[in-house]
């Protein structure tokens, strides 16, 4: 496989053609696995908005002083959101398109001052749209940086994706010894997402998308979100861990969630208020 960083793209204005500047600077061929930054998907999308665009309410006032954040803020990742699933020491939520991040993914950094930048609002039909605008038959990728539960860090994550599955089914294929693989479903695309954030940078790079060449990946199957009305509110965790969606999505993340502390030891918090401290040894 080789990976291409997709080099001079300008500063991303709403209405600007991501498939188009992306062609002009880059000689796509069929196969290739397009991974581009939700930023610049947003940017293009006109998904910019001002602090000021937003007047809170009693519950974002409450959150907002709770967590020291402007109340305005905390408005649009509600307005973002479907759920809230944890209230400090972040807002950790299920957005509008089933993707489960902090703040709703709104971003402050390299979107200029006072303004605020809102993921796409539904980030595969923009990488859908993107596939259908370059000339070849390739893979998109709309990625962001978010947080893993259980891990410290940063990585990136497919936040949607068109031409591409989200996983591979391993289930049925023979392991070394003969034994049929049961269980294991690979995230590709949050894979690929996590290596094209390598090259993408998070900073003044100015480099938002990627290719890759020459890896073989399955066009269709699986979801990169499962369904969360399968589980029942206020479901434990063991039985959140035997239950399944449809989809095959395991939903032992889904209640619970890292907490990073300063120190950077991880207290672990579950959503229905069962608390779960690693012992002294651990941190
Ligand atoms: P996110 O992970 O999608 O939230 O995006 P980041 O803020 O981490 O930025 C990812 C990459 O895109 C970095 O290399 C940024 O410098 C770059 N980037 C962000 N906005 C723009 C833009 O408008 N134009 C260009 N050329 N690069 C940008
Ligand atoms: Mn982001
Ligand atoms: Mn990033």
């Amino acid at each position: 496989m080789k990976s291409y960083i997709i080099p001079g793209l300008p500063i991303i204005k709403e209405g600007d053609d991501l498939a188009l500047l992306i062609e002009q600077r880059f000689k796509l061929q069929e196969g290739d696995i397009l991974c581009i930054a939700s930023t610049v998907v947003a940017k293009s999308e006109g998904r910019f908005r001002f602090l000021n665009d937003y007047t809170p309410s009693e519950r974002a006032k409450e959150l907002a002083l709770a967590l020291g954040k402007d109340a305005r803020f905390v408005q649009a990742v509600l307005d973002e959101s479907d759920e809230v699933l944890m209230h400090e020491p972040f807002l950790l939520v299920v957005t509008k398109f089933g993707h489960i991040c902090v703040n709703a993914g709104i971003d402050q950094s390299n979107v200029g001052f006072d303004r605020i930048l809102l993921l796409p609002e539904n980030p595969s039909l923009s990488a859908e749209k993107i596939r259908e605008r370059i000339s070849k038959d390739c893979a998109v990728i709309i990625t962001d940086t978010c947080g893993r539960p259980f891990r410290c860090g940063v990585a990136g994550t497919a936040v949607g994706c068109a031409g591409i599955a989200p996983l591979r089914d391993w289930r049925g294929e023979l392991d070394i010894f003969g034994r049929t693989l049961e269980i294991t479903q690979e995230a590709i695309a949050d894979e690929i997402a996590a290596a094209s954030n390598l090259l993408i940078g998070e900073g003044a790079d100015q480099t938002p998308a990627v290719v890759f060449r020459g890896l073989n990946f399955p066009k269709s199957g699986g979801c990169l979100f499962g369904d969360r009305r399968s589980i029942p509110p206020g479901a434990r965790v063991s039985e959140i861990h035997r239950r399944k969606d449809p989809s095959g999505c395991s939903w032992l993340g889904l209640k619970v969630f890292p907490v990073w502390s300063q120190c950077n030891c991880i207290q672990l918090q579950f959503k229905n208020q069962e608390h779960f401290r690693p012992s002294s040894s651990n941190r």
